[in-house]
């Protein structure tokens, strides 16, 4: 005889549970709303306690599971690539070693991947444990007028202008070269939520000179911007690190070039390389490090820059410096490094910058990755007073760290 045992029904609380679960996760991967979704969801399961706590572990898993498919490519690339770890170390970026099947990695001794949960750790139980970081709610930059004027006349001189955050405009031989251009309210997927601009832009887009040339270090949307981009159009050449094309590819454009590490080409006489750099990349939860992360130089017929992007400390700065030193102009990311414990891997702190200027043989430096948007846990005008103190803690003159306001032009070499 079969005895058939009916599943008792789930109680109502539990569905309901499982369906803002599923809705939150469907909204999640839509909207790419990534923090504000596992904001939600850990509020619902304070009002809901374990039924939807349940519920909200296996999501993690599943988020966990799907960032991690690239580190499982990691690893087995890295089983192949035993033999020859010691070759890594001694020229860390001649070989290909930072592709995987799925995407890109660090390749550097040291380093350490950050992990999502280290995420959630940061965001939710160290400030639920410690409380908010302690920063002012407004902060007053001084902002130099800027209306361009110079700058669209200018041909000859070797000139750098902070728009804010990481965007230059770099003049050189020349060209008008843009960097990590963002002009946005936020850099975020939505224009109604996520990190708002604290300072407007020092040069209004429509005051630009004509562009030639536009660099973009990766894909974070602090650095690429789609708006801007959209709005920057058709006519400069983009450089890109290896599978950001794809993103430019989908906004319309086909006035693109991708290079590799260690990649360069010429162009109206100066020469763009892509240089190696240890951060990441991503715009979803599951893209993690499906493109690459990137430095650049421009070296000309006089004068030479490097652009950092955003790293972490290296040693494929003082390669690079080996390589492409000394530099003229080298703009270093200085913001975005509390708490070191998360940032540590992924953003120089103030001191490593300086000696990320000393590795690449920078005689110049423009601080840049502050002043605009709140990323991190420090606040927004700490990092040049913490650069000052570690230049003068070194006896490094200040002269060398030309610490700019927004909208601020430097005549770093003239012609006449
Ligand atoms: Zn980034
Ligand atoms: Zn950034």
């Amino acid at each position: 005889m079969i005895i058939r045992i009916k599943a008792p029904p789930l109680p109502a609380e539990k569905i309901f549970s499982r369906v803002v679960c599923i809705i939150l996760l469907i909204f999640l991967k839509k909207s790419n709303l990534f923090v504000a979704s596992l904001l939600a969801m850990t509020c619902f399961s304070l009002f809901y306690e374990f039924v939807f706590y349940q519920d909200f572990i296996v999501s993690l898993c599943y988020f966990e599971y799907s960032f991690y498919r690239v580190e499982s490519d990691i690893i087995e690339h890295q089983k192949g690539l035993a033999g020859i770890e010691m070759s890594l170390l001694v020229n860390t970026v001649s070989t290909q070693s930072h592709h995987t099947n799925a995407g890109f990695r660090n390749p550097f001794p040291g380093f350490k991947e950050t992990k999502i949960t280290d995420f959630f750790k940061w965001k939710i139980f160290d400030s639920l444990k410690n409380g908010k970081p302690q920063k002012p709610k407004r902060y007053y930059f001084e902002i130099v007028e800027n209306n361009g004027k110079y700058l669209r006349e200018n041909k000859t001189d070797f000139t750098v202008t902070w728009i804010g955050h990481s965007t230059l405009l770099i003049q050189m031989d020349g060209m008008n070269i843009l960097t990590d251009p963002i002009w946005s309210e936020r850099c975020s997927p939505v224009p109604f939520a996520g990190p708002k601009r604290f300072v407007k832009p020092g040069l209004a887009l429509e005051d630009l000179p004509d562009i030639d040339v536009v660099i973009i270090s990766h894909d974070h949307y602090d650095h690429l911007d789609r708006t801007t981009v959209k709005k920057l159009g058709k006519k400069p050449l983009y450089l890109v690190p290896s599978a950001v094309s794809k993103r430019l590819q989908k906004w319309g454009l086909d006035n693109y070039k991708e290079l590799d590490w260690w990649e360069s080409l010429q162009h109206n006489g100066i020469e763009f390389a892509c240089m190696p750099a240890q951060h990441f990349s991503g715009r979803t939860p599951g893209d993690r490090n499906r493109t690459l992360w990137c430095s650049w130089v421009f070296r000309g017929e006089k004068n030479n820059f490097y652009f950092a992007g955003d790293s972490g400390y290296f040693p494929g700065f003082k390669e690079i410096g080996q390589r492409y030193g000394p530099f003229d102009l080298a703009a270093i990311p200085i913001g975005s490094y509390m708490p070191r414990w998360f940032m540590r891997p992924i953003h120089l702190d103030p001191g490593e910058a300086v000696q990320a200027l000393q590795d690449v043989k920078g005689k110049i430096c423009i601080p840049i990755h502050w002043g605009t948007f709140d990323l991190a846990d420090e606040p927004l005008d700490m990092p040049p007073k913490e650069l000052l103190h570690n230049v003068d803690k070194l006896h490094l003159p200040r002269e060398n760290f030309l610490i700019l306001q927004h909208g601020e032009t430097q005549v770093v070499a003239g012609n006449h």
